[in-house]
């Protein structure tokens, strides 16, 4: 197993369908009176956030205290951190307390690799910047294995923001490894000219949404990063939803078995409309849940549960 998980690019189709089955396994204890395993007992989950977060630090803390660890919650407000105290201080500190594992979240790009190159333990990211949010991926995957029964062929459209988010770029790196095949769909603006060449060789770019929506099996709707962009990336927020939105006649479009996913925190009306959220073939509630058993999977399999 490996001892990190920074990237997509970390996991071979192997250890990444590993990690799935593992969740399969995990979701099981969701339905249980008593929600707990004692795999990782006496061991330590640090969760770093130096981003604000909702679903991704609550899930990790799901998933660290049902698998009994001990979990230790810093968040950059309130710390030290917020006195000028640089990651690697931090990082010092949190090898001192003995962390077996390091969830991390941070504003940089490759926050999370320089962490990992100054701690023992195993360091998960949680998100860097615009870079990965290898986690996501495989909850995204994990959701698409078990509506749609395989991942191998399937036609996935990652549509929006591409430009700034980490979860098309670790979706893109996991998914072709396991066989789907990907189509970036945006404006030119917020797709980088050769991203999808840089990340996999088999993924595509189309400029139309419409021209898509009849041959996905899945539609990924990406969220506008506003507090990311330092340009006007496109004319306003209507013209967008116009060109870019997913709506209910856009969602008709679809082939009868396809499902719309949305990583979170949606903008309703802009890139998704409720009617399309909240739709029975949205998964969006569904992904929250897989994320606390595909994180239980993950912390399991890095801290050694393998070999239990
Ligand atoms: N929650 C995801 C992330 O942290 C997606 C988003 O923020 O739009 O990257």
């Amino acid at each position: 197993m490996i001892r990190h998980l920074l990237s997509g690019a970390d996991l071979d189709a192997a250890t990444a369908t590993r990690i799935l089955d593992t969740a399969a396994e995990m979701a099981t204890v969701a339905g249980r009176e008593v929600k707990k395993l004692p795999a990782l007992r006496g061991r330590t989950v640090v969760n770093l956030f130096y981003e604000d977060s909702t679903r991704t630090r609550i899930s990790f803390e799901a998933a660290a205290k049902r698998l009994s660890a001990d979990v230790i919650n810093f968040s950059a407000k309130g710390s030290s951190v917020a006195k000028g105290e640089s990651l690697k201080d931090t990082a010092l500190t949190l090898q001192a307390m003995g962390a077996d594992a390091v969830v991390v979240r941070h504003p940089a790009s490759g926050a999370a690799h320089r962490l990992a190159e100054w701690v023992d333990g195993s360091v998960v990211n949680a998100g860097d910047g615009t870079h990965e949010h290898p986690t996501q991926a495989l909850l995204d995957a994990y959701t698409m294995r078990s509506r749609l029964g395989r991942l191998a062929g399937l036609s996935v459209a990652v549509v929006g923001d591409v430009l700034h988010s980490r979860v098309a770029r670790s979706n893109v790196l996991l998914l072709s490894t396991l066989g789907a095949k990907v189509t970036l769909v945006g404006p030119p603006t917020l797709i980088p000219v050769d991203i999808a060449a840089a990340l996999a060789p088999d993924t595509t770019v189309c400029y139309d949404l419409d021209a898509v929506l009849p041959t996905s099996d899945v539609v990924m709707m990406l969220r506008v990063q506003r507090e990311r962009m330092t340009d006007s990336y496109f004319p306003s927020a209507r013209e967008y939803a116009r060109r870019y939105g997913l709506d209910g006649p856009r969602m008709r479009r679809l082939p009868e078995h396809a499902i719309v996913m949305h990583p979170g925190p949606m903008n309703r009306g802009m890139e998704i409309t409720p009617e399309v959220a909240d739709s029975p073939r949205s998964t969006i509630v569904e992904q929250v849940a897989n994320g606390v058993s595909v994180r239980m999977a993950v912390l399991y399999l890095l801290l050694g549960g393998n070999n239990a």
